[in-house]
């Protein structure tokens, strides 16, 4: 992991060159009618935000050069929040990236997923995100999954559980689940110590529980339910559709020329995918999922709508929570209510196991 911070509180400090001297500049950004670029608090330089590109970097570093200023000036920024707030602002920061970027990273790309890129950037991201969501090599995707989940990690403290009793019971648990529904190894579960209750899916297939979701939990069935539930939405690859459609033209730029892990795009994505809600039909769809595996695992998806309408009512931690990216909770209870089986198969782990598991990050500390 990087040694880097998590951006909590922002700053908005950059290192500007006024392209006339080597001299490095410690300055202050101001977002107003348009970027004021201030040195102990006195304008030196303003850059409007339509002329405002981007430049190669190192990864975790934003370069911005600008077309109204010296051809050598530029902004340095470390800071990701700050980052992904220019980015937001220059509506043409990845204007001239197309033409500046290497084109051997198209090799591995087929005709028609490069036909629908540039369908993409000429008629708009939501259309072109189902269009072009299939057409994602896996081995894409994979990286952009590694890409997300280092923001994640970032983003929680990279504290991954791993209490070995508790790991255990998971590792059944997962398996169990992914063996049903037909997926491979390459999609792969973790706790994370996090006391936000939620659950989600990275583009890649990597799947983080939450340990708040997991305390609240009474029982294995809301949490397989849950986790199936996140598994449908990997095998249905909403994650990458979402990122595509949430990170917009400049994360698919970055796709097309492998410059990912580094991006303010990607930051964005992943943030993006931490509260953003998945549509009714993509959640019905994972829900299905849900349905299904537990049905053929004879065990009843009852317990999932449950655990979800307890934290519902639970308003105190709402951002980043499941209740963010997952609405409707009532609505989806009498769903799986209507579904409800009396159970006909051995429970999935057993009460020593899920005692361990509940525990997985207890025994960490
Ligand atoms: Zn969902």
């Amino acid at each position: 992991m990087d040694s880097e911070a998590p951006a909590s509180q922002s700053t908005r400090t950059a290192i500007y060159f006024d392209g006339a001297s080597s001299r490095k500049r410690i300055v202050e950004l101001v977002f107003s009618a348009a970027i004021e670029i201030r040195e102990s608090g006195e304008l030196i330089a303003t850059w409007p935000y339509i002329g405002v590109r981007r430049a190669e970097s190192p990864p975790g570093l934003l370069r911005a050069t600008s077309e109204t200023a010296p051809p050598l000036a530029r902004l340095e920024i470390r800071d990701r929040d700050l980052a992904v707030e220019l980015i937001r602002r220059c509506g043409k920061f990845d204007d001239q990236t197309i033409g500046a970027g290497g084109v051997v990273r198209i090799v591995g790309w087929s005709f028609a997923a490069l036909a629908s890129i540039v369908f993409l950037l000429a008629y708009g991201v939501p259309y072109a995100a189902e269009r072009l969501t299939p057409l994602i090599p896996q081995s894409v995707e994979r990286r952009i999954g590694e890409a997300t989940d280092k923001q994640v990690r970032l983003l929680f403290g990279d504290k991954v559980c791993s209490g070995s009793a508790g790991q255990a019971a998971f590792l059944k648990l997962v398996n169990t689940l992914r063996a049903g529904m037909g997926l491979d190894a390459s999609v792969d579960a973790a706790v994370l110590s996090s006391d936000i209750p939620n659950a989600i899916a990275l583009p890649g297939g990597k799947i983080y529980l939450f340990n708040g979701l997991l305390t609240r939990a009474n029982s294995p069935d809301e949490i397989a339910g849950v986790l199936a539930h996140e598994l449908g939405h990997v095998h249905n690859r909403d994650s990458m559709r979402n990122m595509i459609y949430t990170g917009g033209t400049s994360f698919l730029i970055g796709l097309l020329f492998g410059d990912i892990s580094g991006s303010g795009a990607i930051i964005f994505a992943t943030r993006s995918l931490l509260n953003a809600s998945h549509s009714r039909d993509v959640e019905n769809g994972a829900d299905t999922a849900t349905v299904d595996l537990m049905h053929k695992l004879g065990r009843s998806p009852k317990p999932m709508g449950e655990l979800l309408v307890r934290i519902t009512g639970n308003q105190g931690d709402k951002n980043f929570s499941i209740f963010a990216s997952h609405p409707l909770s009532e609505e989806r209870l009498a769903r799986m209510t209507r579904e409800d089986r009396q159970p006909e198969g051995a429970p999935i782990l057993t009460t020593e196991e899920w005692n361990a598991l509940k525990a997985i990050c207890a025994t960490d500390k």
